[in-house]
């Protein structure tokens, strides 16, 4: 079962001409979510040769522009590519307000429908759910309404040995009920438990993205456990006050986070554009949670390899 990340845009505020505000695109279980769209998020997922024609969903954060601009470029786009399914886009009410006149403006005949999908960032909640992957808002504190999501992989249904399919001459029906997790009732009585029928079962991996946001004790609350950990961290602790100023977090406070959810895996982002080296970010966070990654652009996370360092 596929569950990677890859990191599209990695810094805050202003792009530079080494790094593009914030966008990852999600792949589990080969549904592809595209969570935030910075400004010029397109031409990296061209760079990165991700399919436009596979991403169904997006998830927005919050409505500061790093995290949007590349929107309303990227749908036009979809529409000249011909696309016809539904585009469902999850974000903050506002953002329905803000770019429909500009879809009617720039895109009076786009050949697919915008399915603008409101959500609360308030509120934990799942707002999302299929037979492969649950998604959950995160609620942060930032100056404005924002959220994080926290992607849920569905364990993979069992799988009967064929072994005792022929031992046993399982019927249709038996192998159904087997997958569902019962046991097998032989004609003697005797009781073949489902660990023995079964190869073992391969468990849901998880990923929370959290972007952005001060530090606040109880997010590693509702991240406990994850696998991969994304965290905001604008700046590192000789900007501190700056991060408290702006409602940001430093590379410390992610690593707080990190160890306090016993994520298995950390990494970090949304860099600060004044920072052209990233090595005191990382240092930083790993002095605190050692197993902990830059965000890089390019980069492809496995969450199914992620492991405690
Ligand atoms: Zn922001």
């Amino acid at each position: 079962m596929s569950f990677s990340v890859t990191i599209l845009g990695s810094n805050s505020a202003l792009p530079t001409s080494e790094r593009y505000p914030t966008a990852q695109m999600l792949n589990v279980s080969e549904r592809f979510f595209l969570i935030d769209c910075g400004e010029g998020t397109q031409m990296q997922l061209r760079k990165y040769k991700v399919k436009f024609s596979r991403i169904n969903h997006i998830f927005i954060s919050h409505l500061h522009g790093d995290h949007i601009f590349g929107l309303m470029g990227l749908i036009s786009t979809l529409g000249l590519l011909g696309r016809k399914n539904d585009l469902h886009i999850f974000a903050h009410p506002d953002l329905e307000k803000l770019l429909q006149p500009q879809i009617d403006y720039y895109c009076a005949d786009l050949p697919y429908k915008v399915v603008f999908k409101p959500i609360d960032p308030r509120h934990q909640q799942v707002i999302f759910e299929d037979d492969k992957v649950t998604v959950e808002t995160i609620p942060l504190k930032h100056r404005i309404p924002a959220c994080g999501y926290l992607f849920r992989q569905k364990p993979a249904p069992l799988k009967v040995r064929k072994a005792c399919i022929d031992q046993f001459e399982l019927s249709i029906a038996e192998i159904v009920k087997i997958k569902n997790g019962c046991d097998l009732r032989l004609e003697d009585g005797t009781i073949i438990p489902n660990c023995e029928l079964t190869e073992p079962s391969i468990p849901g991996y998880s990923y929370a993205f959290c972007s952005d946001t001060r530090y606040f004790e109880k997010l590693s609350t509702m991240v406990k456990d994850v696998d991969l950990l994304y965290h905001e961290s604008t700046f590192t602790n000789a900007d501190e006050q700056l991060a408290r100023k702006t409602t940001h977090s430093t590379a410390e406070q992610a690593a707080l986070t990190a160890k306090n959810a016993n994520a298995k895996q950390l990494i970090i982002g949304h860099f600060s554009a004044r920072h052209r080296d990233l090595s005191p970010y990382l240092e930083e966070a790993k002095n605190v949670f050692p197993n902990t990654q830059l965000a890089l652009e390019g980069i492809t996370f496995d969450v199914t390899k992620t492991q405690t360092k």
